[in-house]
This record gives C-alpha cells, sequence and structure tokens, in this order.
C-alpha cells in the first residue's frame, strides 16, 4: 500500500512549522535507522530547523561515516533531558513499537509533544500521532526520499549518502524481495545527486573487524540443520563472543549468510544478549513468512526478516522457537 498525498501533506506541514526536531530510531539501528535519520536531519537542516539525533545504542563503527559532523549522539536521560522537552516535534523513524525504543521511548511517550512515526514495519496497531507508513517500501529512507521529493526538497550529497545507505542495507545489496524497479530508479537518482555506490559499499561492508570474521568462521563450523536441510540455526554465546574479542553487534549480517546453502528456507539465529535475555533472529529466502513466529514469542518484524528480544537463556528457547518454524514449514 503506497502512502496517500493527505499524508505526505500533513508531514510536509508539521516540518515546515516547527523549529526544533528530535529524530531517533530503534535500539541496535541499522543502515536504515541511521540513514534515514541523517538524510531527515540534513534535509530540516537545509531548512534552517534545529535538529537532534538522539540514539539509545552507539553508533556502529561501520556507520561512523554517516556521523560526520558528530550529530548522532547516544541518548542519556540527564544530559539530553532538556533537549526532549524543548522539542516541537518528534521524528520516530524506521520503528513503530515503544518497546525498541527503550528509555528514550519511555521519555517521549509522557511527553504531550506530537511523534510522527516514519516507517516500513508492518503495522500491528496505531503509533504515534502523524503517520508515513508503507510496509511495502523497501525501507525507511525509500520513504524519506519520497517525502523530500513531495515538499521539493533538493537532494544534497549528504542526504543521498544517506538514504543511499538505508536502501542498499536494508535490500541486503539489492538482492532480497523487496528490491523493487523503483528502489533502483531511487537509487539511480541518488547516486546522481552524489552517492557513491562504491564507496559506499566500501565504508558498510569492508571495514570489519578480525575477530568478527573469526567469530563468524566459528559460527560456520557449527551450523545445525532441521527439516532436511530446510532451516539452518545456530547459536552465539556471550563466551564466545568475548573469547573472539567481538561484541553482540558484530553479528549483524550473520544469519543472511546461510542463505547461500541450497535447500535452506528459513535461518534462526540465537544469540546471547547477556546471561538472561535472548537475541533470535529470522530469516526466510521468501517462502515462508516468518514474522508470525517472532510475534509468538512478543517480537514482530518483516515477513523475511523479523526478530524477538527474549527473556531467558538460550538453551531454554532454541527448542520452542525451532519447533514454531517446524509447524510453519510443515503447515
Ligand atoms: P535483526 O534480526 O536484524 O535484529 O532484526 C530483523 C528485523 O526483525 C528488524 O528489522 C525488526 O523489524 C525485527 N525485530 C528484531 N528484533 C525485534 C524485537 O525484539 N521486537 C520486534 N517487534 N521486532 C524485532
Ligand atoms: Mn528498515
Amino acid at each position: 500500500m503506497s502512502i496517500n498525498k493527505e499524508s505526505f501533506e500533513r508531514v510536509k506541514e508539521c516540518l515546515h512549522h516547527g523549529q526544533r526536531f528530535v529524530l531517533t530510531t530503534h535500539v541496535n539501528p541499522d543502515g536504515d535507522g541511521l540513514g534515514s535519520e541523517v538524510g531527515l536531519a540534513s534535509y530540516l537542516r537545509d531548512l534552517g530547523k534545529d535538529v537532534f539525533i538522539l540514539n539509545v545504542s552507539e553508533l556502529p563503527d561501520n556507520y561512523d561515516f554517516l556521523n560526520t559532523d558528530g550529530a548522532i549522539k547516544t541518548y542519556n536521560g540527564f544530559i539530553h533531558r532538556e533537549t526532549i522537552l524543548t522539542a516541537d516535534y518528534f521524528l520516530i523513524l524506521d520503528i513503530s513499537d515503544w518497546n525498541r525504543l527503550r528509555d528514550i521511548g519511555k521519555e517521549i511517550r509522557k511527553t504531550d509533544i506530537p511523534k510522527i512515526c516514519i516507517d516500513h514495519h508492518p503495522q500491528s496497531g496505531e503509533f504515534g500521532d502523524v503517520q508515513l507508513i508503507n510496509d511495502q517500501a523497501s525501507s525507511t529512507g525509500e520513504i524519506i526520499y519520497e517525502l523530500i521529493k513531495y515538499c521539493d526538497g533538493k537532494i544534497t550529497p549528504t542526504i543521498a549518502t544517506a538514504l543511499y545507505t538505508s536502501i542498499l542495507t536494508d535490500t541486503g545489496s539489492f538482492k532480497f524481495s523487496n528490491t523493487s524497479a523503483r528502489v533502483f530508479r531511487i537509487a539511480g537518482d541518488l547516486v546522481e545527486c552524489g552517492a557513491s555506490s562504491e564507496e559506499i559499499y566500501k565504508l558498510v561492508y569492508e571495514r570489519q573487524s578480525t575477530n568478527k570474521v573469526k567469530l563468524f568462521a566459528s559460527i560456520l563450523n557449527r551450523l545445525r540443520f532441521e527439516e532436511n536441510g530446510r532451516v539452518a540455526w545456530f547459536t552465539i554465546s556471550k563466551e564466545s563472543m568475548h573469547s573472539h574479542g567481538a561484541k553482540l553487534s558484530d553479528t549483524e549480517g550473520f544469519a543472511d549468510y546461510p542463505r547461500v546453502i541450497s535447500g535452506v528456507e528459513v535461518i534462526v539465529m540465537f544469540s546471547e544478549a547477556d546471561k538472561s535475555r535472548t537475541k533470535v533472529s529470522l530469516r526466510s529466502k521468501g517462502n515462508y513468512v516468518v514474522n508470525g513466529v517472532a510475534r509468538k514469542f512478543g517480537g514482530g518484524g518483516h515477513q523475511y526478516a523479523a526478530g524477538v528480544l527474549m527473556e531467558g537463556s538460550m538453551h531454554q528457547h532454541v527448542k520452542s522457537i525451532l519447533s514454531e518454524v517446524a509447524l510453519l514449514l510443515n503447515g
């Protein structure tokens, strides 16, 4: 479903009327959340607005190139209290779930300041006061592009780089089923406006630590299979992250790799967020919709890339999640 003109008009009015904007995205931000923030923030700054980007998680190293002006800050309840309370609008990007906004979500929610949500996740209820939501969009960055175009804004090289990063990362480098013809047209335009496809790819994907790659190698050696090879799964303990000198954010991308295996339909990655919480990532090659499994355990996500953070240790959850995946494949 595409977004109607009235919704764009409403958001455009907010952007023009407001002076102070606080932008945020989900915990453990990815290229789409960050690219959307930087793209929209840059556009607003070009309009002469005061813009603050506050995230609950630290900026992952490989996205540092988006933060050339140091505008992306890690949220701190004390330091940023005033910034939150004096905002005219909140722009909540790539997320429609208070839980995944953690502490900043709690603060934002307490205020009467209008909340604008721009997102491409399937919705499970009302979120925010003004919405720009299209679950058919490849990425939130794609929606921000449409918004700037709707506002007759100029796509500067900074904006182009940020939005290209959004699209690149959320389409798995233009290979997932969300890579529509429109996505290629937008990406083409962004390149024309100054995004360097080669440079951005290198910055995002070709600066990974040796520790991360060694951790990944250890996982490949421990891959497990179920349902006649249609399900691939693996676990990553805190201990193995430590012993490789890697951290939880280093696991980004691991769940996608087993797609290369012939016959694999669904991939499940279990990682130890800490001793009492397990992060589950679900991926599908397109024949099975996996966000229902995530929802069943309190999480959510896209049809073919979903997840949930569960209370409890990994070994507690492996069996129940894999049984649910088996039901999905055999149902
Ligand atoms: P990842 O496995 O890369 O962390 O997440 C893949 C997708 O699953 C995300 O884009 C997000 O939509 C969704 N997701 C991951 N973790 C959670 C969670 O704890 N709750 C919800 N609602 N969605 C999640
Ligand atoms: Mn996204």
